[in-house]
This record gives structure tokens, sequence and C-alpha cells, in this order.
């Protein structure tokens, strides 16, 4: 066919066949691949648009802090060290485009600063990071590290937790790459045996190179709406920015520590660790070594990327006491919000507050503990509750008997009191023996 014959696509020159087939328009003509990758670029073009959207809304670390604290209770330290680090965080990325166009600081690189959070389960570790990526306003997503496996095992690849970061932006590549993941139970991949070579654990390890690769920033090719939808558009992820924190009970860390730095407390006195907890965990931060981490079973690259470091305390009833009251979302405020749907009214004497309270320090397992002692003492009346006639007020109360206190629940029908006999049959299985 003579040149002059032949038809091309106006913007890449590709000739005209059956496989290939034009859009023609007034002025010239388009083949299927330059309609897709003029989509990609218009596509484009909106997200720098959105972009004064997309970033998130940075406040000084004090205003973050006072936000924190309307969610978290205690653990000043922790929340006000997360202030900080999401703040400069955030702070650095907002100005690295700048940074990049001004030669002057070209040669000033700052350096991404991860968290490693130390603390008892239940003490309010995930509480803190995703009340802190709600106040920005950026994506989030919390994984538990034992559920990961090193790539080419059983199990979800540490890879995956990047995927569901994408999925928690709604498929929004530059949303995620500006995200937090948060990752618990950090000490539970720990190689175990510390130093000693011959009882390393190969998939915890395994697992913590992994993540390191995340952590320093890699390039991950995923479909755009995670792993769910087939046929879905295929994006590249890039990690550099995400921000990483890890939290993990650590037991036998503090001991680790405080043994380090006792023989300088004894030589105060006996009593010399009686000041309140707070100035305890600066302390132990302050003392802190590298090496403890790594004792611990953490690989030295890995603890290398997570500068900063926070302790959160164990929480003691007065602590509990104010999780269950204080909290915009406080557990007593939304039971007694399921109980006002139903037109009733809940109360909980400050006798029944201080046994939960007491009862989740029982447990051992910090506030977690509140919810569980709160739902079985609360079970038979939000069993029973929406088909009492007349029911106007469930009281939670102790009643006080020969083999100490248990947690009872009351019934008020229309100003009386219900009849003993039906409280009873409300009480046995409402009651938590002390
Ligand atoms: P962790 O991550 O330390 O194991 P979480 O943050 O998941 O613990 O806490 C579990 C639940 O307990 C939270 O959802 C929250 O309701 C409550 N909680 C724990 N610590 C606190 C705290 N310091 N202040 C308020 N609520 C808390």
């Amino acid at each position: 066919m003579a040149e002059q014959n032949v038809i091309r696509c106006s913007f890449c020159g590709v000739e005209k066949s059956t496989q290939v087939p034009l859009i023609s328009g007034n002025e010239g003509r388009i083949c299927e691949a330059c309609v897709k990758l003029a989509h990609q670029v218009v596509t484009s073009w909106g997200h720098s648009k959105n972009e004064e959207k997309m970033k998130p809304q940075l406040r000084t670390p004090a205003a973050i802090k006072k936000h924190l604290d309307d969610y978290v209770v205690g653990q000043e330290l922790a929340k006000e060290t997360l202030a900080i680090a999401v703040y400069n965080h955030y702070l650095r990325l907002l100005n690295s485009r700048k940074e990049s166009l001004d030669e002057s600081d070209a040669g000033v690189e700052l350096e991404k600063s991860n968290v490693l959070m130390v603390g008892p389960s239940g003490t309010g570790k995930t509480l803190i990071v995703r009340s802190l990526a709600k106040i920005l306003g950026v994506p989030f997503i919390s994984a538990d590290a034992t559920s990961l496996t090193q790539a080419g095992y059983v199990g979800d690849d540490v890879d995956s937790v990047v995927t569901r970061l994408l999925d928690a932006a709604e498929g929004d590549v530059n949303r995620a790459q500006w995200g937090i993941i948060y990752i618990d139970e950090i000490d539970k991949i720990a190689r175990r045996g510390g130093g000693a070579t011959n009882t390393r654990d190969v998939s915890g390890e395994g697992v913590q190179q992994g993540l390191l690769k995340l952590v320093e920033g890699t390039e991950l090719k995923m479909s755009k709406s995670g792993q769910r939808r087939e046929n879905s558009e295929e994006v590249v992820l890039d990690t550099r920015n995400i921000l990483f924190i890890v939290g993990g009970a650590f037991p036998g860390l503090e001991a680790l520590v405080s043994s380090r730095i006792q023989p300088k407390d004894s030589s105060i006195g006996f009593h010399s660790r009686q000041e309140s907890s707070e100035p305890e965990l600066n302390e132990l931060l302050e003392n802190l070594l590298p090496d403890d981490l790594q004792s611990f079973g953490l690989i030295p690259e890995f603890i290398g990327r997570f500068p900063i470091t926070t302790f959160l305390q164990e929480l003691d009833v007065e602590a509990l006491l104010k999780i269950l009251t204080e909290p915009k979302n406080a557990l007593v405020k939304q039971f007694r919000q399921l109980f006002a749907y139903q037109g009733k009214n809940l109360d909980i004497s400050n006798e029944a507050l201080n046994f939960i309270a007491q009862e989740a320090v029982n447990r051992n397992t910090g506030a977690r503990g509140l919810r569980s002692v709160l739902e079985s003492a609360l079970h038979k009346t939000m069993f029973t509750m929406p088909s009492i006639v007349g029911l106007r007020e469930c009281v939670l109360d102790i009643e006080h008997g020969e083999q100490g206190g248990k947690l009872q629940v009351r019934n008020v029908i229309d100003n009386i009191e219900e009849s003993d006999s039906l409280a009873a049959e409300h009480e046995s299985s409402a009651a938590l023996e002390v």
C-alpha cells in the first residue's frame, strides 16, 4: 500500500489494521492505547488538583496531643512522643516538594522517624495511632505481626499490609503513600534466643526483613482495588513515605533496663523509686539501649529504622475508671446510648464502676477487660429489656452478700422497683463474684 494511503494514529503513529482500530475525529485519529494513556494523564491532573484536599491537616504537636486527650486516658509520654513524631513526619513530607525545588536546601534530607511503642496489651497503643490517623485525616490500618509471614510461607505475606492500606485509601495511591501502618505484637516475631545464633527463628527474622524493606521504601505493584476485584487496574505504590509504627508488650524489657539502672537507684536509698510512675517511664526511656531490643530478638537493621521509642504504662484501677466514663466514646457512654435508643435509662453506681475496673485489673488484659466485664454484667438485661413493658431504668449496682460483692441489675418499672424474685432472675446470670 502506498504510504499516502496508510491511515495512522495521530498521536503514536501506529498503522490502522483490523487489530488496531482507530477513532476518527475532525482533524485526526487515535488508537486504543493512546486513549488509555490520555485517560491516565487526565486522571493524574485530577490527582494534583485534589492534592490540596488530600494533604493531612497538620496541627501543632500540642494541638494533636490535646485532641488525643479526648480519646486516650493517661499515657502522657506516649501521646506527646507520637504527636511530635507525626507532626515532624508530615512537616517533612509537606515540605519535601518545596525542598527539592530549592537548590540551597538540596543537601539536607530529613530521615523518616518511625516509632516503636513498648507497652502491655490493652493500654492504648492501637487507640493512640488510630486516633492520630483520624485527627490528621490520613488512611490507617493496623495489623498483627504474628499473622504475617515471610514471602513464600503460608499466610498473609508482609506486603499485604500495604495492599490493605491502599484499600483503606479507597484505591487512591497518593493518599495511601502518606498513610500510617501500625503493626502490633512486633515482639512476638522477634528472633528468639537473642544473640544465640543456634536458636534463630528464621521465619520471625524473615518477617522483620520483609517489613524492613517496606519501611526503608520500596515500590510495590498491586491491583488498584487491593486484591479483591479481577481485571482491576495495576498501580505502583511507593512505601517510602508511609509512616510505620510498631508496638509490642516486650515482657521483661522493663526489668532488663531497670536491672541496669538499679545500682544507681539503690545508692540513693531503698524507697527512691516511689515517685510517680511518669518519671520511671522517662528513666526507662533514657536508659534503653538498642542492645536491649536486640537481646529481645529484633535485628539491628530493624531497630535502626525505628529511632523513636516510647513506653506505655500498665493501667491501674484509677485509669480504668476514667476510661470507663471520660473519653468521648467511653464504654459507659456507649452503653447508655444503646439503652437510650430503646427509651431506657442506664444508671451505673460508683461502686459498680469501681468493681468493674478492679475486675479488669484482675483479668490482666488492660482496658480490654472492661468491655467483657460490662457485657457479661448486662448480658441478661440486654436480652430481656426490650420486651419488658413499662421498664424505665436499669441500675447496675453491687449487691453485698456473704461471699463478697457482685454486680447486679435492678429494673425500675414506672417508678416501681421490680420485685425481688424477678430481679433475682436477672441477677443470677448477670452476677459476677468478686
Ligand atoms: P493495645 O493496642 O495497647 O493492645 P488498644 O489500644 O487496642 O490496646 O486498647 C483496646 C481498647 O481499650 C481500646 O479500643 C480502648 O477502648 C481501650 N483503651 C485502652 N487503653 C486506653 C486508654 N489509655 N484510654 C482510653 N481507652 C483505652
